[in-house]
């Protein structure tokens, strides 16, 4: 089964790092949220997750005690591993500036998000659904990987397999926040056969270009979730009872401090 795990990764984060976003195989999970579910919160046994979550760790080679995690609200508030964590630690972003912590964003259709600052060493993760792409959570990623020393204009930044605009259809009200956020801006609104259907990767890279993230340094071009049923969990297609990806990074040891 560990041998069925396939990791999407994206060739924008350097050498330096370990980052991916896994597919739904190669997992103990079974039925709808078959078989790497990720994510504790719909109610999937917590042995079993926990079992994902460490196969998934020996595959990638981090130990699974370093993992990060926060619960998601769809927020913009950005935690710094290492800071006390309030109960419910409730965050959708997280940076790190040394080696050892892998950082979890959790999703299934919304956006996760890795970032990396090659120069700086420093990185960040993010879940960004429609609410924190309006609230700019991935500003406040950046904003905090600056706070450790990393410069906008380094920060490389992939978005992971998520709901594309094939999919994402909404209504009249999230067309509204988006124009008022974004303005005119083109191919975010695109008409579909019912509804207007959005495209969250053309509003993320309106809020990283505002935050000095060039854009050629941005994979805004993953898989769809909706589209790929035996790759990728969907929470429009399946509801709360299928499964939840997790992208993840960290910093990997130096040359210096490690042979590997
Ligand atoms: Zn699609």
């Amino acid at each position: 089964m560990a041998d069925d795990i396939r990791i999407y990764r994206s060739p924008v984060i350097p050498d330096g790092f370990l980052h991916g976003f896994p597919e739904r195989t190669g997992g103990v999970s079974t039925g709808p949220r078959a078989s790497l579910n990720l994510g504790m919160r719909w109610g999937d046994d917590p042995e079993t997750v926990d079992r994902n979550r460490r196969i998934l760790a020996a595959h990638v080679g981090y130990d699974p005690d370093q993992l990060q995690v926060t619960k998601h609200v769809h927020g913009t508030e950005v935690w710094r591993v290492g800071e006390p964590l309030p109960d419910p630690p409730e965050f959708d972003g997280l940076v790190c500036d040394h080696p050892g912590p892998v950082l979890g964003a959790f999703a299934a259709d919304c956006i996760p998000m890795v970032f990396a600052d090659p120069v700086a060493r420093v990185c960040g993760a993010c879940h960004a659904g429609w609410r924190g792409t309006v609230g700019g959570v991935a500003a406040n990623v950046v904003a905090r990987m600056v706070e450790l020393g990393a410069r906008p204009g380094d920060i490389r930044v992939a978005l992971g397999p998520s709901i594309g605009p094939c999919c994402f259809e909404v209504g009249p009200e999230v067309v509204a926040e988006f124009r008022a956020a974004f303005g005119e801006l083109p191919g975010l609104v695109v008409a579909g056969p019912r509804k207007d259907h959005l495209d969250l990767r053309v509003a993320t890279l309106a809020v990283l270009a505002r935050a000095g993230v060039d854009a050629a340094h941005v994979d805004a071009a993953p898989p769809c979730t909706r589209c790929e049923p035996a790759r990728f969990f969907s929470y429009r297609r399946d509801g709360k009872a299928g499964g939840v990806h997790m992208g993840y990074i960290g910093l990997a040891p130096t040359a210096a401090a490690s042979a590997g």
